[in-house]
C-alpha cells in the first residue's frame, strides 16, 4: 500500500537560492524536452533521450536530473493522453509547458535522507548540497525511515520547500470480518455510519461556497493580484478538504478496527451520474473529494488489515434497511427516511449507511464461496 509524506525544508538563505536555481534549470529543461517532443512526435522516453539528451547536458544537468526531466515530460504527455481519452480533457493545441517553480522528481542518487538528523543531502545546480534541514512528526519520521520507496518530488509552494515522498507499507492480512460497517457518502454530511456517526460537511460546504463567490466576483478582473489570491485560495480549500478526508477516514478505520467489522462503500464509479441529477448541490460536490475520502480509507484499511467492499449504491437511499421495501415515498424530506411498510424511522443517511452494510455482507460471502470453491 502506497501513500506520501510531505515533509517542510528549512535552508539557509544560501540553501534557499541554490533550490531556486536548481528547480529553474530543471523546468527550463523540462520546457526544452517538451518542445522536442511536440516538434518531433516522440513522446517517448528513450526517443526523446537521444533527441536531447546533449542540450540537457550542455544546460548543466548531469545523467540523473537529465533523466528525471525526461521521464517528468514522458509522464505529463501519458497523463494527458490518458485524460483525452477518458474525455476529462481537449487535446493539447502546444506543448505542456511547465511552472519555473513545477514539481521536480529525485531518486536515491540525487536525494538521500538522514531521518534520525531530520536532515537531506540533494543534487543541486551548485553541486551536492549536505545537511539541509527539514521537519516532520514523529509518526512522519517513522515511516521514512521505514517505508519510504523511490522518487521524491521537490516542490516550493506558497513560498514553502516541501519533499513529497512516497512510502510503501506492506499490506497486513486481512482479518476475516464478522460484520460491515457501512458508509454512505453525502453533501450535506460527507460520510455517515451505520453506527449512526456522521461528519458533517458544514465547514467544508461553506468554505467552498465563500470560494465560489469569490471566485464569481474576481473572474471579471483577469488581474495578476486577482488570479494569485483564487489560487491560493483554491490551494487553501483543497488542503482543507484532505485534513477533512485523512480525519474522517481515520475515524472510520479506527471504528471498524475496534469492532472486528470490514468497511463497505459505495462503488464511486457511479457518483458523477448520480450528482449530475441533483443540480443545485452539484457545484459544492468534487466527485475527486470522494475517491480522495475512498483512497484514504483503503490505505488506512489495509494497513490494519482491515477488509474493506465496494458495493452498488443503486436504492440504497430508498430502501428500508429494516424490512427492505424500496420506496420513493420512503423519504419524506431529504434528511428523514420513514418506512412506509413496516414503519421504521431513522436518519435517511444512516438508513443508507446501513443498506451498504448489509450489501457489504452479502458481496463478501459471495466473493469468498468464490475463494473457497478456487
Ligand atoms: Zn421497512
Amino acid at each position: 500500500m502506497k501513500f506520501v509524506v510531505q515533509v517542510r525544508l528549512f535552508p539557509t538563505p544560501a540553501q534557499e537560492a541554490a533550490l531556486a536555481d536548481t528547480l529553474r534549470l530543471c523546468n527550463e529543461a523540462a520546457n526544452l524536452v517538451s518542445g522536442v517532443a511536440w516538434e518531433t512526435k516522440t513522446f517517448r522516453n528513450y526517443d526523446l533521450r537521444v533527441h536531447s539528451y546533449g542540450e540537457l547536458k550542455a544546460m548543466g544537468l548531469s545523467a540523473q536530473p537529465a533523466q528525471h526531466v525526461i521521464k517528468k515530460v514522458t509522464d505529463a504527455y501519458a497523463t494527458v493522453k490518458a485524460q483525452v481519452r477518458a474525455r476529462l480533457r481537449k487535446p493539447l493545441a502546444k506543448p505542456i509547458a511547465f511552472r519555473p517553480d513545477a514539481a521536480q522528481p529525485f531518486d536515491d542518487r540525487c536525494l538521500s535522507w538522514q531521518v534520525e538528523a531530520r536532515t537531506v543531502s540533494i543534487w543541486t545546480t551548485g553541486g551536492r548540497m549536505k545537511g539541509l534541514r527539514f521537519a516532520c512528526s514523529d509518526g512522519q519520521a517513522r515511516a521514512l525511515a521505514a517505508y519510504r520507496k523511490g522518487e521524491s518530488d521537490l516542490i516550493h509552494r506558497d513560498g514553502m520547500w516541501l519533499l513529497i515522498a512516497t512510502c510503501d507499507v506492506p499490506d497486513v492480512d486481512v482479518t476475516e470480518p464478522d460484520a460491515f460497517l457501512g458508509v454512505d457518502l453525502g453533501i450535506a454530511n460527507i460520510a455517515t455510519t451505520g453506527d449512526g456517526e456522521r461528519h458533517s460537511g458544514k465547514h467544508l460546504n461553506a468554505v467552498r461556497h465563500r470560494n465560489r463567490e469569490l471566485r464569481r466576483r474576481l473572474q471579471s478582473k483577469q488581474t495578476k493580484s486577482a488570479k494569485r489570491l483564487l489560487k491560493a485560495r483554491r490551494r487553501k480549500e483543497s488542503r482543507f478538504a484532505r485534513d477533512v478526508n485523512h480525519r474522517i477516514s481515520k475515524s472510520i478505520v479506527a471504528e471498524a478496527a475496534r469492532t472486528g467489522r470490514g468497511i463497505a462503500l459505495e462503488d464511486l464509479q457511479g457518483i458523477r451520474e448520480r450528482v449530475r441529477l441533483r443540480k443545485p448541490q452539484r457545484v459544492t460536490l468534487h466527485s475527486w473529494s470522494f475517491h480522495q475520502l475512498g483512497g484514504f480509507i483503503a490505505y488506512k484499511a489495509a494497513r490494519r488489515g482491515v477488509a474493506v467492499v465496494h458495493v452498488d449504491p443503486a436504492y440504497t437511499s430508498q430502501a428500508c434497511s429494516s424490512c427492505g421495501h424500496v420506496d420513493k415515498k420512503n423519504r419524506p424530506y431529504q434528511a428523514r427516511f420513514a418506512c412506509t411498510s413496516c414503519g421504521f424511522a431513522e436518519h435517511a443517511d444512516v438508513n443508507a449507511a446501513r443498506n451498504i452494510a448489509s450489501r457489504g455482507v452479502a458481496d463478501w460471502a459471495v466473493s469468498h464461496a468464490a475463494d473457497d470453491a478456487a
